[in-house]
């Protein structure tokens, strides 16, 4: 199940970060031939690997060289904030620095360079489109890989081969650290400040992102920011494939959603724009795992990439409506009659929340924690939407004074998870109306303070919800 790296085969390399990804490329080395000199600075990390038969050595006191290469875990840093003391080590031995992806392609050229690879990137919504991506061809019976940045390190999945399409997530971080990277199809969903702290500028943030759709065969760039918009205008002038996507604009050429309202049912739909004819490609109606104006994005980018393979309209719009959506990022868990349970455990700030706030109408929120700088301020309006808030963490003061300085949203507080499902199901369940009503966890806070990590937070919330009288699954991965 590993791809072996044979292209540093009889050499040595020296590779710095034993954490999962760290392993799994140090073993893909060693099952292809190279001599690995790893080290980690957590002891139980080289322990672990130590046991794998991973061959430990100081690098700080090593001697290096010896070494081709420098091989860097994806969360090590190169630059920013400062670069880390391996990389200074490999300069001043003139060496290569290069991660798990650089391998990757590095293989795929010597044994199979023809075969498919589709590489994502982008601020946000990354893992929901390699996942939908990965759905929809792996529905339409294609030969499929994921990984990267999500899941499964690239070197983990089975090896490029012909007809196998590997689809694959990549962080900046990767892309920096892989000069040759070189997709079938490039990916760049869109561009906000964000791990400015890794990356130092915005300008060097974006170049580092415009490195792998420059280098694909088709490049597929969203347009709904100004930085990702002058990257396609680059793309553009340089007369190679290319497909603009929008979540939002309807654009001449290209993929786009469009919200259409219909007797107050608000619907989106993917169109695609081509040599001046519209055609609506697929609906995102009734398609619980792409609610939001975001995932219009994240539907249109994958409309675009899987079109771009060969798929035909039809069956990518059927693939959409069997994805089960990621765990966390507004799964729809079950229902009680008309009271959906929302499990956006992934919302750890305020920009995550807004989605699911805006993808609801009457919505019972749970929400809190380890608070963000600014707290839930920028949510006030949606506040409209907030039939009650139930508190919960640390942050319970805070969130709590700007609802009463706002004044329209009632809430109570809840201290626990446990008690604010309770509350909030037993409240939505006498809620009246008739239409659809929402129990959401979007926490809008880092879950440190209750829970070890945001998925722990989800899981639990899961547990609580599968638990009530009444409850059923919905049908996708819950
Ligand atoms: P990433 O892998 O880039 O972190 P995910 O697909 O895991 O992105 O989504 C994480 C969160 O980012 C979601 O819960 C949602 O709040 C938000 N998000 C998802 N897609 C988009 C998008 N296209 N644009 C903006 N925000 C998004």
């Amino acid at each position: 199940m590993t791809t072996p790296v044979t292209v540093f085969a009889g050499r040595k390399v020296a590779l710095f970060g034993l954490g999962g990804s760290g392993v799994v490329t140090a073993l893909a080395l060693m099952a292809g031939g190279a001599e690995v000199a790893a080290w980690d600075d957590n002891e139980a990390s080289r322990e672990k690997a130590a046991a794998q038969g991973i061959g430990i050595v100081d690098l700080a006191a090593a001697d290096w060289t010896g070494f081709a290469a420098l091989v860097l875990a994806p969360g090590v840093p190169l630059t920013h904030p400062q670069p880390h003391w391996t990389v200074g080590k490999a300069k001043a031995a003139g060496i290569e620095i290069i991660g798990d992806i650089e391998l990757f392609f590095r293989e795929r050229a010597k044994i199979a360079p023809d075969s498919p690879v589709i590489c994502i990137t982008g601020t946000n919504g990354k893992s929901t489109t390699t996942a939908l991506i990965a759905h929809v061809l792996k529905q339409a019976g294609r030969d499929v890989q994921m990984g990267g940045n999500i899941g499964t390190a690239v070197l983990a999945l089975e090896p490029p081969a012909e007809g196998r399409i590997h689809v694959i997530e990549c962080s900046t971080f990767q892309i920096d650290l892989a000069p040759s990277i070189k997709p079938s199809v490039g990916l760049q969903m869109n561009l906000t400040p964000d791990h400015l702290d890794r990356h130092g500028k915005l300008e060097d943030y974006a170049a580092i992102k415009e490195r792998l759709v420059t280098a694909a065969d088709v490049a597929i760039i969203g347009v709904d920011d100004e930085p990702s918009r002058q990257m396609a205008g680059r793309r553009g002038a340089s007369g190679r494939p290319l497909v603009r996507i929008s979540g939002d604009e309807a654009l001449a050429e290209g993929v786009f959603a469009e919200v259409t309202e219909q007797g107050g049912l608000r619907t989106t739909q993917i169109v695609e724009s081509r040599d001046g004819q519209r055609t609506i490609v697929a609906s995102l109606a009734d398609i619980g795992s792409l609610r939001g104006s975001h995932n219009a994005q994240n539907a249109a980018a994958a409309f675009a990439a899987c079109a771009a393979l060969g798929l035909g309209a039809g069956e990518i719009a059927t693939g959409f409506r069997s994805f089960p959506g990621l765990p966390h990022r507004m799964e729809e868990l079950g229902r009680i009659g008309r009271v959906v349970f929302i499990n956006d455990s992934k919302a750890t700030n305020a920009d995550s929340t807004e989605k699911a706030l805006t993808s609801f109408r009457d919505i019972f929120w749970i929400l809190g924690g380890k608070a963000k700088e600014g707290g839930i301020e920028p949510l006030r309006r949606y506040f409209p939407n907030i039939a009650k808030a139930y508190l919960i963490g640390v942050a319970s003061d805070l969130f709590a004074a700007t609802f009463d300085g706002d004044g329209r949203v009632s809430y109570e507080r809840s201290v626990t998870l446990d008690q604010a499902v309770a509350a909030a199901t037993r409240d939505a369940s006498a809620h009246p109306g008739a239409g659809e009503i929402a129990v959401l966890l979007s926490p809008a806070c880092a879950s440190y303070d209750q829970f070890p990590n945001f998925e722990v937070r989800g899981e639990t919330f899961r547990s609580l919800v599968q638990a009530l009288p009444g409850f059923v699954r919905s049908g996708g991965r819950s």
